[in-house]
């Protein structure tokens, strides 16, 4: 079993929308706030997969609370649960290289300290990274920037994710206390193995003309900025029982990504379970309303939400 937790549900400008004064963009509702569209997988055995990593993503990880590294305790510094903001990430998948699902790789940098940060994209992903980060990746490696190591994520096959040894480790954090006095301790860090493994299947979407990845990872698929499906993809897909999967508005269509009936096609053919509608914008109106009008089995996510799988 796992969990998903939507870290944001929004479409590439967010909601609120800004310099938009809609009764959606000014709602008190916290479910009308949403930030860019990524997602947290923790499997009951410990293994964590975080599903793109767009520029929203420092204040994404920060509503969560984090582990005591010498007790081992959650600080319930929110009240939130089952996600800890600052533990090993396995895996990070991306889906594509737009700014709202990549714009906050630089700040996996406290991640580095767990050991190197495993990338999942495609090779026109990858490519495009080394151009605009290039101080990331060797030669040009700069101090203090997180080892990223990428790897090549093609449809169909599979990316198998494990952790099977505890490592602990001393760590020099820095901070200061209420004075301001720094912290010159080194923590001690435990990195706890993990009991289960994770199988992800890449597949191709097609985000208008951009050929991008959805992840089928068991009962789970995750789609984002999908427009249409290619006939090699629906097999993949087969046997999905909970689909989230991108719908932008319920009208006007858009060139590169579809809307809500289309969507809700998409899951009627797979014969999904439940739906959960990510990446959308101020358009489809208050969350309550906006879920009044969608059928049984499909709703919209929003932002916070943990789901079991
Ligand atoms: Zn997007
Ligand atoms: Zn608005
Ligand atoms: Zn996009």
């Amino acid at each position: 079993m796992m969990t998903l937790t939507f870290l944001g549900t929004g479409t590439s400008i967010g909601v609120p929308a800004i310099g938009c004064d809609c009764d959606v963009c000014r709602s008190n509702d916290s479910r009308d706030k949403r930030l860019r569209s990524s997602a947290m997988i923790e499997t009951d055995g410990g293994l964590r997969v975080l599903i793109d990593c767009g520029p929203d993503f420092r204040q994404q990880i920060n509503r969560y609370p984090f582990k005591d590294f010498n007790r081992g305790m959650l600080y319930q510094t929110a009240d939130k649960k089952l996600i800890d903001h600052f533990g090993k990430l396995d895996a990070v998948l991306l889906s594509h290289i737009h700014f709202d699902h990549v714009g906050g790789i630089d700040d996996l940098r406290p991640f580095a300290w767990f050991g190197d940060v495993d990338i999942y994209a495609k090779a026109d992903v990858i490519d495009a990274l080394h151009q605009t980060m290039p101080y990331c990746f060797k030669p040009s490696l700069y101090p203090g920037v997180p080892h990223l190591r990428m790897h090549e994520a093609r449809h169909g096959e599979v990316i198998h994710i494990e952790r099977p040894q505890r490592k602990e480790m001393d760590i020099f954090y820095g901070g200061a206390d209420l004075q301001g006095k720094m912290r010159n301790d080194t923590r001690n860090i435990t990195i706890e193995r993990a009991t289960d493994v994770l199988d992800i299947i890449p597949l191709t979407v097609m985000h208008g003309n951009l050929p991008i990845l959805g992840y089928r990872i068991g009962p789970l698929a995750y789609i984002t900025d999908m427009k249409s499906l290619p006939d090699e993809s629906w097999p993949i897909l087969e046997g999905t029982k909970t689909l989230v999967i991108n719908a932008l508005r319920f009208e006007k269509e858009h060139h590169s990504h579809h809307l809500v009936d289309d969507a809700i096609d998409v899951a009627r053919k797979i014969g999904a379970e439940r739906t959960y509608l990510i990446h959308v914008t101020h358009d489809i109106g208050t969350h309550d309303y906006a879920n009044s009008r969608l059928p049984e089995g499909v709703e919209f996510a929003y932002d916070e939400l943990q789901i079991r799988l």
